[in-house]
């Protein structure tokens, strides 16, 4: 037999936990619905050297500061993990796991959920919170299918160890990117690929300019006032320790993008090659929204069109954490908060 609650939110990582926070807040009754089988979102499953881009006091979720990690200003993925737990335990937020939501449907009054292993809710509202990790985006290019070398993905990438002594091309100019190239630049071959010239954050500048820029742009929305730019407008790249001693030894050198694979490795337009044994693709992510299918949301460009956090083919659907699309920096530990708190209170409003 269903299960009846107010909201049903789906996933269990950063932006799944902080709306369950404010639906808390709000005396909601609700449900997160994640399918891993441990706390901690996508986080367990990056590199070993990933580095937050911002301190952990400006890495926080709302009500409690994510504590320093020892001997590190910028902490590791395993540290945001641990966070991420603690906090689910500290507000006792009623996480099911492992839950994989199948669908959404439409259902009179109600939102009938539909999970692979664990039944079906009714929920009078959805936060879907499923983040990009699962998505992987690899950009078409030609004779991608010829290369008979390795090829990942971000998602698959597990630290220098694999590539000692290796030829690696590194495909990507944002954080991802340039951290992995970091990674690489003593022990392997490396050859590092941007589709622009990488932008560096100033070296006195960290994660933290992105988010009070991010915060900038919001007011400046709401107030009606000139659009000042997506965070990138900033710059790309924060050169956390490991980014900037690779680039000051230079050993970050970037090249254009090239134009195509062979079997053996990249091609650039002017027929320059240059072999490889592996190529990473660090070209980011799309969000994972296919349980959302069968409401019928998707906008004429494949997007789902919302006004903030909310869809505007279903008012009883918010989508949280997947851009800025879906909210300024909400796709970041301390940015989330905000359209979180935005869609719980729409919801209360929605369902009183
Ligand atoms: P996720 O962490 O991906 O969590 C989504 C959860 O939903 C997962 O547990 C997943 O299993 C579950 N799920 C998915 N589909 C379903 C389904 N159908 N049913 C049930 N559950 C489902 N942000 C920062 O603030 N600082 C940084 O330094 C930083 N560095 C980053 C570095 C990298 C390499 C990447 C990729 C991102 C980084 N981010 C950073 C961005 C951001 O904080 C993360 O992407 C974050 O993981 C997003 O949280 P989330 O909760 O939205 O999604």
């Amino acid at each position: 037999m269903a299960r009846r609650t107010d909201v049903v939110v789906i996933g269990g990582g950063q932006s799944g936990l902080v709306a369950g926070y404010h639906l808390r807040r709000l005396g909601l009754d609700f449900v997160i619905l994640d399918a891993q089988s441990a706390p901690g979102g996508a986080w367990p499953h990056t590199w070993d050297s990933l580095r937050l881009f911002s301190p952990a006091a400006y890495s926080s979720l709302p009500g409690r500061l994510m504590p320093p990690q020892p001997g590190e200003t910028y902490p590791d993925a395993a540290h945001v993990a641990a966070y991420l737990s603690a906090y689910e335990q500290r507000y006792e937020l009623p996480v099911h796991r492992p839950v994989r939501v199948s669908g959404v449907h439409r259902d009179g009054a109600r939102l009938r959920v539909e999970t692979e292993n664990s039944g079906t809710w009714l929920g009078r509202a959805v936060i879907s919170a499923t983040g990009t990790w699962s998505r992987p985006f690899v950009p078409a290019v030609p004779g991608r299918a010829e290369f008979t070398g390795t090829q990942l993905h971000t998602v698959e990438y597990d630290g220098p160890a694999a590539f000692a002594g290796k030829r690696v091309t590194v495909v990507g100019g944002g954080n991802s990117g340039a951290q992995i190239a970091a990674d690489l630049a003593h022990g392997t071959e490396l050859t590092w690929v941007t589709l622009r010239e990488p932008r560096y954050l100033a070296d006195d500048i960290d994660g933290r300019a992105l988010f009070d820029h991010a915060t900038a742009r919001r007011r400046a929305l709401d107030e009606g006032r000139t659009d000042t730019g997506g965070v990138a407008s900033l710059g790309d790249i924060v050169a956390v320790p490991p980014v900037r001693e690779a680039r000051d030894a230079g050993l970050l050198k970037a090249q254009p993008m090239f134009a195509r694979l062979t079997t053996t490795g990249v091609e650039w337009a002017d027929g320059t090659r240059a072999d490889s044994d592996a190529i990473i693709w660090c070209t980011g992510f799309r969000p994972a929204l296919a349980h959302l299918a069968p409401l019928g949301l998707r906008g004429p460009r494949g997007h789902i069109p919302t006004a903030g956090t909310q869809a505007l083919g279903e008012p009883r659907v918010h989508l949280l954490g997947y851009g800025d699309w879906t909210g300024p920096a909400s796709a970041t530990l301390i940015g989330v908060g905000r359209p979180a708190r935005e869609a719980a209170r729409s919801i209360a409003g929605l369902l009183s």
